[in-house]
């Protein structure tokens, strides 16, 4: 298995560009119907970092429709995703477009290697991909999409003027547009229009705005984008069925398969697997042993909260629990002697002898100061969601409906949780969006921190680590310890 230590992120553009400087593979548009599959060499980290960086986007895509965005919303949210995991630029030098759209293209098919292995799969692959095809549609630069329409044969055939006057007064009837009439029809008369079978355009028959006629709906101009995004979906799904079949051969290489599995794991779950901060310290101040019980009631999300509850209540952790919640501690500053300090208090109950000989090893291993010397990350929403039962893994997922709402007020009452919030939780929860309900936790208990709904961690990032809860509450707390201090000294 690939950790997520072992990752490159090609945070740099001449990197990437190095990367793909010798790539075959010529990309002359930004947009991709992606029918050539990639035919280079690509290094197994390669093919797992550029999946990985697009299953992000497509994870925020699908965690938008549980969050009810807006599609103005949703382009934001994912316009500054893919800014950040997958910038796919209009302008540039030759070279960075070229490197760009080839992680864009070689991740799509890592992930139709992923995804084509179900029926549920295949479908929630083809609607998140699908929407983010739709997203760089809207925002390409109108000639070099025009480029790229005229590069594809879409199967529509344009109607003539002698045509379009012959069915003027049906064709201005399903043209939508300005309520004035004049100025309406003026957009009509300028307007281009193409001939394709109906059930090619069903969006478009829905909503009225096609004149249909023997068999053939007549699609203006500017709608002519329902023809594409038709296209491109039913393109995909024929790919992803023989995808599929061919997948069977695949199975033998034990190199990519645990990555595939992965990577679809983590699409069921609903998150990616990653957070850039899951690997290292992330607060610049060390955390202290006595400090962990404040922290945990501020800032803990609630799968290490609980750990943290169960190990006061116990004075003792099972394995897996303390190798959980060892490492985010571990994430969040906890140094190495401080570990030990912290652990050897909370359990109270041993003597020295038995905790330096069950213990004390396992803590130190954890740091990579025994064995084979690992630099271990923290557990990720993906890992806590997919494995465990309820006392290490995701509450949201784990606990039953009736202990997770009890759950939720004792562990948040404090900031501000009501009962009031819980049927939104639970109907989110119930739809098996487990980490969008602890992203709404977040931004409810953050309210008086001046945290929106829909704005997530920053930007309308969901939760995707429980280091990421952490960190961020703990920076909103700085910023307004800092900002109160400033104010006394005014
Ligand atoms: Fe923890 Fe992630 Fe579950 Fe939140 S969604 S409780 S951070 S595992």
């Amino acid at each position: 298995m690939f950790k997520s230590t072992d990752r490159k992120v090609f945070h740099d553009d001449k990197e990437l560009a190095q990367v793909t400087k010798h790539s075959p593979v010529k990309y002359p548009y930004r947009l991709n119907f992606y029918d050539r599959p990639p035919l280079y060499d690509v290094t197994v980290e390669e093919f797992e970092t550029c999946a990985l960086d697009r299953l992000r986007i497509l994870a925020e895509i699908e965690s938008s429709a549980a969050r009810n965005r807006s599609w103005e919303e949703l382009k934001t949210v994912t316009n500054k995703q893919c800014t950040n995991h997958l910038p796919l630029q209009t302008t540039g030098t030759q070279e960075l477009l070229e490197s760009q759209r080839r992680k864009d293209h070689l991740g799509h098919f890592v992930l139709r290697l992923a995804f084509c292995r179900s029926e549920d799969l295949r479908r929630r692959f083809i609607k998140a991909e699908s929407t983010l095809f739709r997203i760089r549609y809207d925002g390409d630069n109108t000639e070099e999409r025009q480029l790229f329409l005229n590069s594809r044969d879409f199967n529509w055939i344009p109607v003539d003027a002698a045509e379009k006057s012959k069915y003027r007064r049906e064709l201005l009837a399903s043209y939508s547009g300005s309520k004035n009439e004049s100025v309406r029809e003026q957009a009509f008369d300028t307007e281009r229009y193409y001939k394709v079978k109906w059930t090619r355009v069903p969006d478009l028959v829905e909503k009225r705005k096609v004149f249909l006629k023997a068999g053939w709906a007549y699609v203006p101009g500017k709608e002519q984008s329902s023809i594409v995004f038709q296209e491109f979906e039913v393109h995909l799904a024929k790919a992803l069925e023989l995808t599929a079949r061919s997948l069977p051969r695949l199975d033998e290489d034990s190199r990519l398969v645990p990555i595939l599995d992965n990577l679809s794991q983590g699409f069921l779950a609903g998150v990616p697997s990653e957070w850039s901060g899951s690997g290292e310290a992330i607060n610049g101040d060390e955390i202290k042993a006595e400090m962990v019980d404040d922290l945990a009631k501020r800032h803990f999300p609630l799968c290490m909260r609980s750990m943290h509850d169960n190990l006061r209540r116990d004075h003792h952790l099972k394995h897996f629990g303390r190798l959980n919640y060892g490492l985010f501690l571990k994430v969040l500053g906890l140094s190495i002697e401080e570990a030990v300090v912290f652990w050897r208090k909370s359990f109270d109950r041993i003597t020295d002898d038995k905790f330096n000989k069950e213990y004390k090893y396992n803590i130190r291993h954890s740091y990579g100061l025994e064995g084979k010397r690992a630099n271990y990350a923290a557990k990720s929403c993906q890992q806590l969601l997919t494995s465990g039962p309820s006392d290490h893994g995701c509450p949201y997922r784990h606990f039953s409906l009736e202990n997770l709402q009890t759950a939720l007020l004792s562990t948040y009452s404090s900031r501000g949780l009501t009962s009031a919030d819980l049927p939104e939780i639970v109907a989110t929860v119930k739809a098996g969006h487990y980490h969008v309900a602890c992203t709404r936790v977040f931004e409810m208990t953050h309210s008086s921190f001046g945290v929106k709904k829909g704005e997530g961690t920053g930007g309308g990032e969901s939760i995707t680590h429980p280091n990421q809860y952490a960190a961020k509450s703990m920076e909103l707390y700085k910023v307004q310890q800092d900002s109160a201090e400033k104010m006394l000294v005014e």
